[in-house]
């Protein structure tokens, strides 16, 4: 069985639960989840069973939880009542309270107003829908089930529902995608009362048949540049390189991850990470296995991996610069560095934190081009 060291104090007030089912999967999707078609009713059984006896397995190390989120895969095709037996442990606890951020992620295909009222009974306060598009050839493109009609309804079920935070995920750079199809998008969208969108730049491997279609260069940086004008112009926080809130209301599941800070996944595929320790490890990618190991009582996992100095060094570069916090102006021991940093700031890539001038922090301009800054700060 595979040890993880732990300090008698390792305990996780930020909880990721992997659900790892889709209806079809997506052409661009690299997440762990499996389509319908492969699925048997007897699989989701027994990865539900493996799922709640994982959260028993930890119990003792998991505090009073400030985050959850239940993510994948499509969490929203599992029924709220199973989504309830698989947190009877956490409930009967009390390790959720009011204050708790629950997050699910949902698909407009899969999502009602009776099930998203029992999930805001039951505690979950923040919906996260993988819209990616408004335009139905972009939706085909991407390989979506759902189409605009679709995200209409769920996003008025959600509001019906009355879980208060509702944030989308929208992606650009799509092959064909142009400024009017991303502005129709983003428009539609912000009219309803979401208060935070997350905006991921469309990446595929060199060999993926669509990625000789993707825009160039200078075209995603066009798009991301209006992306960013649009959002903040309609009072948008543009807080994360990918993220925007209306607000001030931050995913903070995710900006405990952005922290650096600690978080256990559960669920196949699942990665945690104990910055006490500075221990990073993850559950294997399939359900069979996942099940076989926790049917013998014992953790899942893959592999652990011990951060060295320099991988720790290179995650807080990494992490700072994708927040609009920035990073100390101390941070710049080295005279490369320095000198870096003052070019950046000459070409429009950093700037002085208007809040405290002893920071910088990316411009949107530096945001896009995030990589040349990691690459160049870290060393
Ligand atoms: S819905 Fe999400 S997790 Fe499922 S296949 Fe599509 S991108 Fe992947």
């Amino acid at each position: 069985m595979k040890k993880i060291h732990l300090e008698p104090s390792s305990t996780f007030s930020s909880l990721y639960l992997h659900f790892p089912f889709c209806e079809t999967k997506c052409h661009y999707c690299d997440f762990y989840s499996l389509a319908a078609s492969r699925t048997q009713e007897k699989d989701k059984d027994r990865f539900a069973q493996a799922l709640k006896n994982e959260v028993i397995l930890w119990l003792d190390s998991i505090s009073s939880l400030e985050t959850i989120f239940l993510g994948g895969g499509t969490p929203s095709m599992t029924a709220p009542s199973t989504i309830e037996w698989i947190f009877e442990s956490l409930l009967k606890e009390n390790k959720i309270h009011e204050t708790t951020e629950w997050n699910m992620e949902v698909n407009p295909s899969s999502v009602d107003i009776k099930s998203l009222t029992h999930l805001g009974k039951l505690g979950v306060n923040r919906i996260s829908m993988g819209v990616q598009s408004m335009n139905p050839v972009e939706l085909k493109i991407l390989g979506r089930v759902h189409d605009p009609k679709q995200v209409h309804s769920a996003l008025e079920s959600i509001i019906k529902s009355g879980i208060p935070e509702i944030s989308v995920d929208v992606i650009c750079g799509v092959p064909g995608q142009t400024l009017q199809s991303l502005e129709k998008t983003l428009k539609v969208l912000t009219k309803y009362p979401i208060t935070h969108l997350s905006c991921y730049l469309l990446t595929l491997p060199s060999h993926h048949r669509m990625a000789k279609d993707l825009p160039n260069d200078d075209t995603q940086l066009e798009h991301l540049l209006f992306i960013n004008d649009f959002l903040q112009n309609i009072g948008f926080e543009h807080y994360e390189i990918s993220n925007f809130c209306r607000n001030s209301k931050k995913a903070q599941h995710n900006m405990n991850y952005w922290k650096g800070k600690s978080y256990l996944g559960l669920g196949p595929s699942a990665h945690s990470y104990d910055p006490r320790t500075q221990t990073r490890w993850k559950n294997y990618s399939s359900i069979h296995r996942y099940a076989d190991f926790i049917e013998k009582n014992e953790f899942p996992i893959e592999w652990t991996e011990a951060l060295t100095p320099s991988q720790v060094e290179l995650e807080k570069w990494l992490l700072a610069l994708r927040l609009n916090e920035g990073f100390p102006y101390a941070w710049l021991e080295k005279k490369a560095q320095k000198q870096k940093a003052e070019q950046f700031l000459r070409e429009n890539l950093l700037e002085i934190h208007p809040d405290d001038s002893n920071r910088l922090r990316p411009t949107p301009r530096g945001y896009a081009l995030n990589d040349l800054l990691i690459q160049s700060l870290s060393t």
